[in-house]
């Protein structure tokens, strides 16, 4: 196993040609990176994620950690192919970054046979069988290159069998495109940021301090969902999964404090440490998610710049809309008053079943 020392890699390579191979909108495959620029051009190309099969370098997957993406690390030498237990977990995370809306690259040294076997076999756990997955491979250079890694993939054929229930799909298609949305309630939250600014801007909670982060936060749909969607796709599987199990913790300490102090959830004077809990996403005193936040974050302690006025003439109305135009999107129906969720809940995904049985409620399918 040799470093990327070893080959120069900071030194000698300065190379910024690397063109991603699109398989599908979210799964590429290439080479091994070969200096920094190539780096940033494999992120320009708008990979979240990295599937590192090169077992000949014993630090790139670091390299590649260290530079922003989420690595799965499943080191195999040239020509090889993996054991199916490895392959079957390379392939469940490989499933699960795609789910969450995350373009990966899969990439071993020169991107033909250990990224054209487990790309092969992530072809069949969609279901496309041999036949289809031969097909979708033929103008690809990524394809198994020998007896031992076409084996693997029979086998692993076998073991994952062919859909036949439905048609087979290499990506989880949303139902609704969020984007317009987004744009939409970015646009608030510009203007939110210049009226901050214009006033003397001040510190920022999640960043200068982490007072909002002990107080309980509740959001619009709109917000709901966008950082709900920025969880999914800017933090790690297991930043994920931490703050998920720290949000189901501080969801049932605010319903603690709530029921100790008599408030419900309208009432958002009390302070959630008092009951030894902090915002999940709060992570040695700043936010995770700090260039996301809601708003109620950022208009937290610059009540004389972010008035109520400015709630009730812009805020409210604006997130309101955006809200009933999602929920519209949704159901094909106008919203009646849409609640507001609590932070916790929005972190640890439940607020979806909120949302599910208000539409039962309405009488509308999903
Ligand atoms: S979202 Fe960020 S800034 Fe807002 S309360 Fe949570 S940790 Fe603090």
């Amino acid at each position: 196993m040799r470093s990327t020392k070893m080959l120069g890699w900071k030194k000698r390579n300065k190379s910024a040609a690397y063109e991603v191979t699109w398989v599908t909108d979210q799964l590429g495959v290439g080479h091994a990176p070969m200096s920094y620029p190539q780096l940033e051009a494999i992120r320009a190309e708008g990979v979240d994620a990295i599937l590192n099969l090169c077992g000949e370098f014993c630090d790139l997957h670091d390299i590649e950690t260290g530079a922003g993406f989420e690595v799965h690390y499943l080191p195999l030498a040239d020509e090889e192919a993996p054991g199916l237990i490895e392959l079957e977990k390379a392939l469940e995370w490989l499933d699960e970054a795609i789910y969450l809306g995350k373009k990966v690259l899969i990439h071993c040294r020169h991107g033909i046979g250990r990224t054209g076997t487990v790309l092969n076999a992530y072809l069949l756990r969609r279901g496309l069988g041999h036949k289809m997955a031969g097909k979708a491979l033929k103008k690809l250079k990524s394809k198994p290159a020998n007896f031992v890694q076409w084996r693997t993939v029979r086998k692993y054929g076998k073991q994952s069998g062919q859909l036949r229930v439905r048609e087979p799909s290499l990506e989880f298609k949303r139902l609704v495109d969020l984007s317009p949305f987004f744009n939409d309630y970015e646009e608030v939250v510009q203007r939110v940021e210049e009226r901050a600014g214009k006033n003397g801007g001040g510190e920022a909670c999640g960043l200068d301090h982490d007072q909002c982060c002990r107080t309980p936060v509740r959001v619009s749909l709109v917000e709901a969902v966008h950082i709900s969607h920025r969880i999914n796709t800017e933090l790690t599987c297991e930043q994920r999964l931490s703050v998920i199990e720290r949000a189901v913790e501080t969801a049932q300490a605010e319903r603690r404090a709530a029921s100790a102090i008599g408030v419900d959830g309208e009432n958002l004077e009390y302070c959630l440490s008092e009951v030894g809990a902090v915002c999940p996403l709060l992570r040695k005193r700043q936010c995770m998610l700090f260039e996301y936040r809601p708003i109620q974050c950022r208009a937290f302690g610059q009540d004389q710049s972010l008035d109520g006025e400015l709630w009730s003439t812009l805020l409210t109305p604006a997130l309101e809309k955006i809200s009933s135009e999602i929920w519209f999107a949704y159901t094909g129906s106008m919203a009646g008053s849409l609640p507001l969720f609590s932070f916790p809940d929005v972190v640890s995904g439940k607020f979806m079943e909120m949302i599910f049985k208000l539409m039962m409620e309405q009488g509308l399918e999903s």
